[in-house]
């Protein structure tokens, strides 16, 4: 290795220098004195929740998923949550995922009375394989529910044609992925509805928060009616034969409502989204160029624009002398914060127990769960950061690599 002097040479795991002093995370949020500005001028006016910075919020997110609604709710799970109640299925259908995504894809399926099965993925593209899920259609198969993982859309066009060919609905968990693209249309449009996430490490940053994105104005509709309570505000209702006072329940909902000092930031934020992807793509190409071989990654694919939430890496096959907890340990050590996405959540206690689930349903995802780890991906990465990551890949193959 080039630095000599032995200051790279020995791992910081094994008692050496790391490579950076401080700790680079995988993910962080940018916030702006901009961004600042604006959640303080909401602090300041008449309305601190349900004010105009929703449907400010809420046009920009449509706008950016290409739909003709979006439904602003207090974070990505309860979008998931009200995207599959507002669909109405009956208890007991069953909704296809993947085992590799966050947990909360699956547990909105299960607040809802609705059974989650696991279609395997695809381990080049590590998104749910659309073979996989023909292959675990069945008669009470009433929702597709595709994640993008990372950031890189899932085989949206196969997945259509199977909802169509089946009559089910096909659904978008876009959590990684706002501002991607497949075949030049935006996730988050291409299915029935689409659920977005705004937690500090997604591209947008709104603390929590979330979204629902869809062109079916009736499902729009009642996605709004169930964020707050199950209430219809009809304003010809109130100012007509009834009342001021009066408001009519008319199903049971809940209070998922975004405030509007979150909208706010969101609305500062999204005016950056543009930049912000064009650097990760920037750091995903420093990346695909310079990591040692024994780091695989998602391939580009002509005709699908990655938004870059994750840079995932496999430890390729044979070329490694240690399991993923060691690299990782290693990695950590160096100082650089690397993460694994995600445990397969058919492999969760809870899912065990639940569903019964168990090792040997999607082997693919269980294989690749053993050999991923995801390097610090965020806009506001510097080229010395990605610099370090790189060194640090280098420092930890040289010593462990095959
Ligand atoms: C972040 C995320 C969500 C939603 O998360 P919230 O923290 O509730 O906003 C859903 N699915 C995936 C895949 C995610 O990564």
């Amino acid at each position: 290795m080039e630095g000599g002097a032995g200051r790279h040479d020995r791992l910081a795991i094994e008692g050496g220098a790391p490579v950076r002093a401080t700790y680079l995370p995988y993910g962080r949020q940018t916030v702006t004195d901009e961004d600042v500005a604006s959640v303080v001028a909401v602090l300041r006016s008449d309305f601190l929740t349900t004010g105009p910075a929703i449907p400010r919020f809420e046009a920009e997110v449509a706008r950016v998923a290409g739909t003709r609604h979006a439904v602003a709710v207090s974070n990505g799970t309860a979008g998931l949550d009200l995207m599959l109640r507002a669909l109405g299925l009956e208890r007991g259908a069953e909704v296809i995922t993947t085992p590799l995504t966050f947990v909360a894809s699956a547990n909105a399926a299960l607040y809802n009375g609705l059974r989650p099965v696991f279609a395997d993925i695809d381990p080049q593209t590590l998104n749910i394989d659309p073979r996989s899920v023909a292959e675990r259609i069945t008669p009470r198969t009433k929702a597709i529910l595709g994640v993008h993982f990372a950031g890189l859309p899932f085989e949206a066009d196969a997945m259509a044609e199977l909802s169509r060919d089946h009559g089910v609905v096909l659904l978008e968990d876009a959590a990684h992925a706002l501002g991607a693209t497949l075949r030049g249309r935006p996730v988050g449009s291409l299915g029935a509805a689409a659920e977005f996430s705004f937690h500090p490490v997604k591209h947008v940053a709104t603390g929590e928060g979330g979204a629902v994105t869809t062109d079916d104005e009736g499902l729009a509709a009642r996605v709004r009616l169930l964020r707050s309570h199950g209430i219809a505000i009809d304003a010809s209702k109130r100012s007509g034969t009834t009342a001021g006072h009066y408001y009519e329940m008319t199903e049971l909902g809940h209070n998922f409502r975004l405030t509007d000092m979150q909208a706010a930031l969101g609305v500062s934020q999204m005016a950056r989204l543009k930049p912000n992807l064009a650097r990760r793509e920037q750091i995903a190409a420093s990346y695909r160029k310079a990591l040692p071989a024994g780091f695989e990654h998602q391939a580009p694919r002509p005709g699908f624009g990655h938004a870059y939430h994750l840079f995932v890496v496999q430890l390729a096959e044979g070329a490694w002398r240690v399991d993923r907890d060691t690299v990782f340990r290693a990695l950590r050590a160096e100082n650089i914060g690397v993460n694994v996405h995600y445990p397969p959540v058919h492999l969760h206690p809870y899912y065990r127990t639940a569903l019964g689930t168990r090792r040997g349903l999607c082997p693919h995802a269980e294989a690749v769960y053993e050999r991923v780890l995801s390097l610090p991906m965020f806009h506001g990465m510097t080229d010395k950061d990605v610099e370090d990551v790189l060194a640090a890949c280098a420092k930890v193959a040289a010593r462990y690599g095959a």
